[in-house]
């Protein structure tokens, strides 16, 4: 849709010590300003600023004490109307604010213009995600006294995934925990799957409703979604981002016996299983590495704990690509995005190692050439695309936000 008048967007991701900002100029697309402010409330807590009307290249950091997100927000809106790092002269220049919201339930199938009542549906959502959505909360306070002319609106990751029909999103546990407390998967990463779908049927050429995918976010954390006609049909992550492909420091999927078997042997607390799982598993927990670059650089010189954990996480992803192409039968293409899977050919390579039989052919040398926009990397007889697409959630989210003030429906 063209936007004919002047619209600028702020897009906020507020997290419990830091908030992440991008500010777009609607009718253009175009990231005016981005930034980060970092460790609030917390010893050394920082602001990081950058401009990108590619110009004034280079960042302004800020290294000042910030108590809290109100502090840090309000920084964010000083720097935005600096003389000389700023692009905007004053906060009701931004005519809306997108929040990244964590976890939406059954509640929000659709991105939300948030009232009182959008606000207190959040609140009852904090126990499925305690640590994420009372800091999204916080965000949407703080930024509707900072912007209050701004219309807020809340970009749920889950709501994308809404559309998983109960054979996918059910758990096979006793139906009173679905019915009374709302145990199923809901999924995350909606706004990545969805952007990176869009943009991969427009590339194929075809209409969004008629492509069939299998679309990789593999970042610091990782999921992987089956995309019927534009639909989520299934997804990795579970109830919590915990569920699936094994992450930078999360497990992934495990034998839930596993937890049974350590508390009862180690007399495991809920806070120690709950950092077991999320801070000290996954690729951190094989071997002692989190980040994808540092642990190929080891499994070069020869470290074989690396090696172990990048065959553990190639393998993952391999068998629920294996389970999508089930899931969807017929697949137009395999996507990947996000940290890894938009850099690491290595990755790539042991994910797609292998499934040529069922039409998933990696071209060497596609895969390991450098690029940074959308590329094919697959072979000339391989039946499915495989693309890397760079992911832009933030923008994404900015599209939804303005769409949504639009009075439109975001998803089918
Ligand atoms: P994201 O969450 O999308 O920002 O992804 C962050 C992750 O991407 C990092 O933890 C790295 O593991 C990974 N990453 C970034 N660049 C590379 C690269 N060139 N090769 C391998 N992994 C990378």
């Amino acid at each position: 849709m063209e936007i004919t008048e002047p619209m600028k967007i702020l897009v906020i991701n507020a997290g419990s010590s830091s908030i992440k900002y991008q500010l777009f100029d609607m009718q253009t697309e175009q990231a005016l300003a981005a930034g980060l402010v970092e460790r609030i409330n917390e010893p050394n807590s920082r602001i990081k600023h950058r401009l990108l009307d590619g110009h004034h290249a280079g960042e302004t950091v800020l290294d000042m004490p910030i108590e809290n997100h109100h502090q840090g927000l309000s920084q964010v809106a000083r720097l935005l109307m600096d003389d000389t790092v700023g692009v905007i002269r004053q906060p009701d220049e931004i005519d809306a604010v997108g929040h990244r919201a964590v976890h939406g339930g059954e509640t929000f199938n659709q991105t939300s213009v948030i009232d009182e009542a959008v606000k207190k549906k959040m609140r009852a959502l904090i126990p499925l995600a305690p640590l994420h959505n009372p800091a999204n909360i916080t965000g949407i306070e703080v930024a509707e006294q900072i912007f209050p002319k701004a219309v807020q609106v809340a970009v749920f990751d889950t709501a994308f995934h809404q559309t998983m029909p109960p054979a996918a999103y059910r758990y096979a546990l006793p139906d009173e925990l679905y019915q009374h407390h709302g145990i199923r998967a809901y999924g995350f990463h909606g706004t990545s799957h969805l952007y990176v779908s869009k943009v991969a049927a427009d590339y194929l050429g075809q209409p969004a409703n008629k492509t069939n995918l299998i679309t990789a976010h593999l970042g610091n954390g990782c999921s992987i979604c089956a995309v019927q006609g534009g639909q989520s049909v299934d997804t990795s992550m579970g109830l919590t981002p915990l569920a699936g492909l094994i992450m930078g420091t999360r497990s992934g999927d495990i034998d839930p016996g596993v937890l049974l078997f350590l508390q009862r042997k180690l007399n495991l607390s809920v806070d120690e299983a709950d950092r077991l799982l999320n801070k000290k598993s996954g690729l951190q927990g094989i071997c002692g590495l989190n980040d994808v670059r540092d642990i190929q650089n080891q499994q070069a010189e020869g470290n074989q704990s690396a090696e172990l954990a990048l065959e553990m996480y190639g393998y993952r992803i391999k068998k629920y690509i294996g389970a999508y192409l089930a899931v969807l039968g017929q697949v137009d293409g395999l996507i990947f995005t996000a940290g890894v899977g938009e850099n690491s050919a290595y990755i790539r390579n042991l994910a797609c190692r292998g499934l040529a039989p069922l039409g998933i052919e990696l071209d060497r040398a596609k895969n390991e050439a450098n690029s940074t926009g959308i590329r094919e990397i697959q072979t000339e007889s391989s039946r499915v695309k495989i693309l890397v697409i760079p992911t832009n959630e933030e923008l994404e989210i900015a599209r939804q936000t303005w769409s949504t003030i639009r009075g439109g429906h975001y998803y089918e």
